[in-house]
């Protein structure tokens, strides 16, 4: 296992985004990092290797980010989790609960065969709705849901207890 703080020092914090009383966690001052880029991916890559993974599933937008890269070192392929009206195809759709209102995400209807194993990707796990949301879609395909992955994941948040029958693995830990 690598040593995370190096990883922990390149996020930056910006208070009051998008809104007053909200810490942000910005990952694009490590995603510029050559080497904390590097390492980041090899983490996730390393966690998985051995495991045979189909497809990877990137959540729009920060999930496009990793979830190629992370297909790539796994020989899988990579399918885009899309917010309504982006994709050209005919599409399964899910709704969730935001704090205030709600939102949807949608996903190719043949993205993923039934039986494949996915792995579902996004760059931060704080209440979990936006994952819990994408595993009813790939749920709805008949995708084999082989892990749960997140560059930083907000602990203190407790995201994680709704996942309880998966493997969820986040880099970056974060009380
Ligand atoms: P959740 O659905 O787990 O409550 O929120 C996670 C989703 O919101 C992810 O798609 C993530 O990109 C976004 N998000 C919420 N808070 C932050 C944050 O502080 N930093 C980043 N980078 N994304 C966030």
């Amino acid at each position: 296992p690598i040593d995370c703080e190096p990883l922990k020092a390149l996020v930056r914090t910006v208070p009051d985004f998008p809104k007053p009383g909200i810490l942000f966690y910005d990952i694009t001052t490590l995603l510029k990092d050559r080497k904390g880029f590097a390492e980041m991916i090899d983490a996730f890559a390393q966690h998985y290797i051995g495991s045979d993974v189909d497809l990877v599933l990137g959540i729009e937008a920060r999930g496009f980010i990793f979830g190629p890269a992370l297909a790539y070192r796994l020989n899988a392929g990579f399918v885009p989790v899309r917010k309504p009206r982006k994709l050209p195809a005919p599409t399964a759709k899910v709704t969730y609960d935001l704090e205030y209102g709600s939102d949807s995400l949608e996903i190719h209807v043949d993205a993923i065969e039934p039986g494949q194993k996915v792995i579902l990707v996004d760059d931060l796990l704080a209440t979990g709705g936006t994952m819990e949301a994408t595993i009813k879609l790939v749920q709805q395909l008949g995708g084999e849901i082989a892990g749960l992955a997140f560059a930083v994941e907000l602990d203190f948040l407790r995201g994680r207890e709704k996942f309880a029958h998966y493997d969820v693995f986040s880099l970056l830990h974060y009380d």
